[in-house]
C-alpha cells in the first residue's frame, strides 16, 4: 500500500516508534529511523528492517531537543530517500515528581522533546507535502493529552500541546491531500513504562508483576497493554486513502481508559 513513500519516524530505536516502522516499512514504504542507542544494536535493527520488507532504510541519530538537528533531519531524510511524505512525531520522554519540586531542566527538556519537536519536524516536511499535495503527519500523544494524572505535570501539558497542534495543522491543510492526526495510547510496555513499573514496585516494595498489575487496575479498564504492533497498524490505516477525511483527530488506543 505505501510503495514509494518514504516515512520519517522520530524515537523509532525502540518501543512504538519501532512498532509503527516496522509496520510502514511492512506496507513497503522505505524508512528513516531516529532515537539512541547502542550504535551496533542500531545498525543490526536498520539492516534487518530494510531485509525483512526489501525497503530502504536510513538511520538519523538527530537529537530532537535541538531544532537544527530536526530540520538537518528531514533535509537528509529528502537528499537520501527522495522525500517525507509520512512524518510520524514520536519521540518522548517521561519523567514523574510534583510541581513544586519539578526539575525546570526536565522540564525544558520534555517540552523540546514531546511538543516544540514535533513543530520544527512539521515546520520543516510540510512544504513539500503540500507541493506534492499528499503527506500524512501522525503525532503520538497519549491519553494524557485529553486527561491529566499526577506527577506528570511537563508531560501532560506536552501531550496537551500536540493534541492542539493537530488540529491547527489539520485545519491549515484541510483542503488539501495532507491530513494531520494524534493517536493516543494508553499504557503499552515499552522501556518507558517499565521504568514507571520498577519505580513503582521499588517504593511500594513490591515485585515488578504486582507493580504492573497495580499500574494497569488504576488507569486501565481492560487490564491489558495496548501493543506496539496496534499503535502500528493505526498508523498505517491513518496513512491509507479510507483515512483522507480523517483530520484533526485524537484517537485513543487505550482499553477504555478515557471512556471514565
Ligand atoms: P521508549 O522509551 O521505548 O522510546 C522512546 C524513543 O524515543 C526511543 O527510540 C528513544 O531513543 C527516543 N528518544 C528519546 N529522546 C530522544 C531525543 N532527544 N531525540 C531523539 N530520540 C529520542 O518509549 P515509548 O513508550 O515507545 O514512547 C514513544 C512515544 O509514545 C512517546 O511520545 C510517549 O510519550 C508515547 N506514549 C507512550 C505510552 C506508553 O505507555 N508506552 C503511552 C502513551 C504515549
Amino acid at each position: 500500500m505505501l510503495k514509494g513513500k518514504v516515512a520519517l519516524v522520530t524515537g523509532s530505536t525502540s518501543g512504538i516508534g519501532l512498532g509503527i516502522a516496522r509496520a510502514l516499512a511492512g506496507q513497503g514504504a522505505d524508512i528513516l529511523i531516529n532515537g539512541f542507542g547502542d550504535a551496533q544494536q542500531i545498525e543490526r535493527l536498520r539492516r534487518e528492517l530494510a531485509a525483512a520488507h526489501g525497503v530502504r532504510v536510513l538511520y538519523s541519530a538527530a537529537d530532537m531537543s535541538k531544532p537544527e538537528e530536526i530540520t538537518e533531519m528531514i533535509e537528509r531524510t529528502t537528499a537520501g530517500l527522495g522525500r517525507v511524505d509520512i512524518l510520524v512525531n514520536n519521540a518522548g520522554i517521561q519523567h514523574t515528581a510534583a510541581v513544586e519540586e519539578f526539575p525546570v531542566e526536565r522540564w525544558d527538556q520534555i517540552i523540546a522533546i514531546n511538543l516544540s519537536a514535533a513543530f520544527h519536524a512539521i515546520r520543516a516536511a510540510l512544504p513539500q507535502m503540500k507541493a506534492r499535495n499528499w503527506g500524512r503527519i501522525v503525532n503520538i500523544a497519549s491519553t494524557h493529552g485529553l486527561v491529566a494524572s499526577a506527577h506528570k505535570v511537563a508531560y501532560v501539558a506536552a501531550k496537551h500541546g500536540i493534541l492542539g497542534m493537530t488540529k491547527v495543522v489539520a485545519l491549515e491543510t484541510a483542503t488539501t491531500g495532507v491530513t494531520c492526526n494524534a493517536i493516543c495510547p494508553g499504557w503499552v510496555l515499552t522501556p518507558l513504562v517499565q521504568k514507571q513499573i520498577d519505580d513503582l514496585a521499588a517504593s511500594r516494595k513490591i515485585p515488578a508483576e504486582a507493580a504492573k498489575k497495580e499500574l494497569l487496575g488504576e488507569k486501565q479498564p481492560s487490564h491489558e497493554f495496548a501493543t506496539p504492533e496496534q499503535i502500528g497498524a493505526l498508523a498505517v490505516f491513518l496513512c491509507s486513502a479510507d483515512a483522507a477525511q480523517i483530520r484533526g483527530a485524537a484517537l485513543p488506543v487505550d482499553g477504555a481508559w478515557t471512556a471514565q
